[in-house]
């Protein structure tokens, strides 16, 4: 699967002569059937774990097909019979290659059933978590953690990521990756995203009060942040209330953020260097967005995603793809952050190949902010021993 980029893979049912789609197998099915070692063919309908992914009725256009792929981010999906032979492929850009229209219609089919189950429950689930969320807010249950970054060349701290948690006290430490996409899709993430704002710019002035040097700070926005008319404003306020620098923060957006309204984001973006603020693509190479988003944004940072960083040194591809990254980041006057290093090994690779800041779990992981002055103070101490001939 992960050969062809697949998003995922539709059972077709070819008894008698209409081939009608009876399931969706989805990458995380995949893994769970190797694991199982459950045949590929034995698979029948009731088998597929997940629910699939999107419904269309046969009546929509192809068109409205498009529109709710490109809404519900599939971007690609196979249709095979259960000999596992390729009947077609259905993308955003073309979905002329599926062979039969029958087939096509009964995709489309499951399509729509899956837009309504999920439409559905967000309507019903979402004003509950948007409540939820505004709330915690108010009880201060958010915190933000910084994970230092660190320049190899000079073997120092030269800022921190800040990475928001929520402690809520009913269900534990809550990880982002669960609930920034639902303060995404409520809008509650713009409450929540001025508050991270505003907490790392308050957090840059007390560690320089505790002693520190001026410090830089990348924070993570995201999409709707983006979109947000006010958040230049905003953010211009903040720093000028707190004094902070704004050559001092970082603004990490993922290539997701560049796909959407993509005059907006452009008027955003040119706002935003006005302001001083510096700009990195976060997660590098593992959205959907062609390379093409390069030629019309300017960024200052690229950070290679841990994907590609681990097991560098032993793993050919990885190598390949992180070099010929930094390269491009070089040509393109981006500087180069390697995240999630993990391994001396990795270092070491990143090091002699150019890239001299880093993040990772090598160095450490995210702090909390007394947590992270400790740690400042006692880092001559680090694990950094490179071969620098
Ligand atoms: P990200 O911005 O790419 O952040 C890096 C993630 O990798 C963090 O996970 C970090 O804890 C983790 N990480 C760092 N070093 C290592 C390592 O060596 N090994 C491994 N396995 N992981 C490492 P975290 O904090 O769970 O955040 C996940 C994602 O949630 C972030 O990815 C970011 O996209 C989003 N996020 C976090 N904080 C915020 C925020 O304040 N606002 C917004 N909009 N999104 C946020
Ligand atoms: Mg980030
Ligand atoms: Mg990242």
């Amino acid at each position: 699967m992960a050969k062809h980029r697949i998003s995922c893979v539709v059972i077709v049912s070819s008894d008698g002569a209409v081939q009608k789609p009876v399931g969706i197998l989805t990458e995380r099915d995949i893994v769970q059937i190797q694991q199982l070692e459950i045949p590929m063919r034995s698979i029948r309908d009731q088998e597929v774990m997940s629910h699939p992914l999107i419904f269309v009725h046969p009546d929509d256009s192809l068109a409205m097909a498009q529109q709710l792929m490109k809404d519900y981010q599939v971007r690609r999906i196979v249709v095979i019979d259960y000999e596992g032979e390729l009947k077609g492929i259905l993308t955003d850009t073309n979905l002329s290659q599926v062979l039969d229209p029958i087939e096509l219609f009964g995709v489309l089919e499951i399509l729509q059933h899956r837009i309504q189950k999920l439409t559905h429950d967000r309507d019903r689930l979402l004003p509950d978590e948007h409540h939820h969320i505004l709330s915690a807010l108010a009880n201060n249950e958010f915190q933000l953690v910084y994970q230092p970054q660190v320049n190899l060349k000079t073997g120092q701290i030269v800022g921190v990521e800040a990475l928001v948690r929520w402690n809520s006290p009913q269900r534990g430490m809550i990880s982002p990756a669960e609930f920034v996409p639902i303060a995404e899709a409520t809008g509650s993430i713009i409450p929540l995203g001025e508050w991270i704002l505003q907490q790392a710019c308050q957090q840059l002035q007390q560690w320089e009060a505790a002693g520190l040097p001026p410090l830089e700070i990348s924070i993570n926005i995201s999409s709707r942040q983006l979109q947000d008319h006010q958040l230049v404003l905003w953010l211009k306020q903040i720093l000028e209330e707190l004094q902070v620098d704004p050559s001092r923060l970082t603004l990490e957006l993922t290539e997701s953020c560049l796909v959407e309204d993509v005059e907006h984001t452009l008027t955003q973006f040119k706002a935003l260097k006005q302001l001083g603020v510096s700009i990195a693509i976060d997660d590098f190479g593992t959205g959907y967005a062609s390379l093409g988003y390069l030629q019309h944004f300017s960024f200052d940072v690229l950070k290679i995603d841990r994907c590609f960083v681990e097991n560098i040194h032993t793993n050919a591809k990885n190598a390949a793809i992180t070099i010929a990254i930094i390269r491009m980041a070089e040509q393109l006057g981006f500087s180069v952050v390697a995240e999630g290093v993990e391994q001396q090994s990795e270092l070491q690779f990143l090091y002699e190949h150019q890239c001299y800041l880093m993040q990772g779990y090598l160095i450490s992981r995210p702090l909390p902010a007394d947590a992270f002055v400790a740690f400042y103070r006692q880092f001559s101490a680090l694990p950094l021993p490179l071969d620098r001939d």
